[in-house]
């Protein structure tokens, strides 16, 4: 695999071809090597990038204020309601608070957010030093809930505990905590809940406006422009859709097993994978009509994708990506879209991918394409030049390597402010791809 590599990452690195790998895949979700700067955020981001984009909760960061810095100002989540989550509350934790406990300030800082805004729901969010210290955050949840008779879930997160994936857990379990005391016996079930998908320049509201046209109702949104009143509704949904099945494959398990509500994983980034998604879900929750209505709307909307796609096509000829993204579920989406724009996929990997994503990007790409679980820009930047890729899709860790090494950016993380959802985001993603990967600028490298 040449110089450059760690040893202990040769097994986390895949070079499809025709006898590729050990026979027994590619390794993934572990923990992040010694000495190699994972670009994974810690346990408590984790967490936090699932709930946060809940409107109107209150997230009290319960640790020094450097992990507090994660705030709605560098994600792209929107809201049609309340703006209340585009604050940030932390204890701030100083060093006489490290020797003698933060229970108290925790406690006041609860009783201030009661007081001062009336919460429906607060979610406090123990960070590193709060795991080393032992504060006992669930006992001061539950002296507040009884208090002012109000859902304050802990999340004990330090970044130490594992990896994002155990953050996307722990979120997992505080929404099941805000909706299970909503469950009653024999609630009729119909519609779907729309879960994994974050609202991020509003494409939840893109979607949820395809089910609107096709006649399927939406009960809630989870996480995205979510809020309170409609979390506690999605016990009435008979089905979940899972887009983001990294973050929220685990919650739609325990609904199915604990609220008997079915899911499907979809995704809705490329022509193919949208159409397929919509159609699957009419089939799954809607009758004849629903159905009939579904292929019509889908056949106009691929044609219009379609064609619009046809007109850039010569201007992608013989271009190469790499992609680089936080789950599986993203990353083979994107293959499959950049097949539709005939650009060949080099190199391609995710922060957090489970081996049956794996699988499915290797059966995906080309012999040669290179594959990486929880990479780091020393072998970003490595298999980039080597496969000579024209663009790198990631996030806003990825964003400065690209730049360093003059290749051109896509953002496909939380931060971004266009939606590139739906079939309207195929038409978005097309034109910044094209407009990023052939501007002159590159000429004067
Ligand atoms: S690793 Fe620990 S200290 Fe750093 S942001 Fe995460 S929780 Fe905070």
């Amino acid at each position: 695999m040449g110089a450059g590599i760690l040893e202990e990452r040769k097994e986390s690195i895949l070079v499809k071809d025709h006898c590729s790998g050990n026979g027994k895949g590619i390794q993934c979700e572990t923990q992040s090597v010694s000495g190699a700067v994972s670009q994974r955020a810690c346990v408590y981001c984790g967490a936090r990038v699932v709930l946060n984009p809940i409107t109107d909760a209150y997230h009290i960061v319960h640790g020094p204020i450097g992990c507090a810095s994660y705030t709605w100002d560098i994600r792209g989540s929107l809201s049609s309601g309340s703006d209340i989550y585009r604050n940030s509350f932390s204890t701030d934790l100083r060093e006489l608070d490290v020797i003698f406990g933060g229970e108290k300030k925790l406690t006041a800082a609860i009783d201030e957010i009661v007081a001062l805004h009336k919460p429906k729901l607060i979610f406090v969010y123990a960070t590193c030093i709060v795991g080393v210290i032992g504060d006992d955050i669930e006992a001061v949840c539950k002296a507040a809930s009884t208090k002012y008779n109000l859902c304050v879930i802990p999340i004990k997160a330090p970044g130490f505990s594992g990896t994002k994936t155990l953050g996307y857990k722990m979120a997992c379990n505080a929404i099941m905590e805000v909706i299970k005391p909503h469950v009653q016996a024999g609630q009729i079930k119909k519609g779907i809940n729309i879960l994994g998908d974050f609202n991020l320049a509003g494409e939840m509201w893109i979607i949820k406006n395809y089910f609107d046209k096709i006649g399927v109702k939406v009960v809630s949104t989870i996480t995205g422009d979510a809020s309170y009143d409609t979390l506690i509704q999605a016990s009435t949904a008979e089905l979940n859709i899972v887009q983001c099945a990294g973050s929220s494959t685990y919650l739609a398990t325990r609904m199915e097993e604990e609220l008997n509500i079915p899911y499907i994983k979809v995704s809705f980034f490329g022509v193919e994978d949208t159409t397929s998604s919509l159609l699957r879900v009419a089939q799954a929750v809607g009758d004849a009509e629903t159905l009939a209505r579904t292929e019509t709307f889908v056949q106009e909307q691929s044609k219009i994708a379609q064609e619009f796609l046809e007109k850039y096509k010569r201007n992608f000829i013989g271009k190469k990506a790499a992609i680089y993204v936080g789950g599986g579920f993203k990353a083979i989406s994107l293959i499959r879209q950049f097949n539709e724009m005939g650009i060949k996929t080099v190199v391609v990997g995710t922060q957090t991918g489970k081996k049956e994503d794996y699988d499915i990007i290797e059966s995906l790409v080309e012999d040669d394409t290179v594959i990486l679980d929880d990479t780091n820009p020393a072998e970003l930047e490595k298999f980039m030049k080597e496969k000579e890729a024209d663009i790198l899709v990631g996030g806003v860790k990825e964003r400065p390597l690209a730049y360093k090494l003059g290749i051109a950016f896509c953002d496909h993380n939380h931060e971004r402010k266009h939606a590139l959802g739906g079939y309207e985001g195929v038409i978005n993603f097309t034109q910044e791809v094209n407009l990023t990967m052939n501007s002159p600028v590159w000429r004067y490298l």
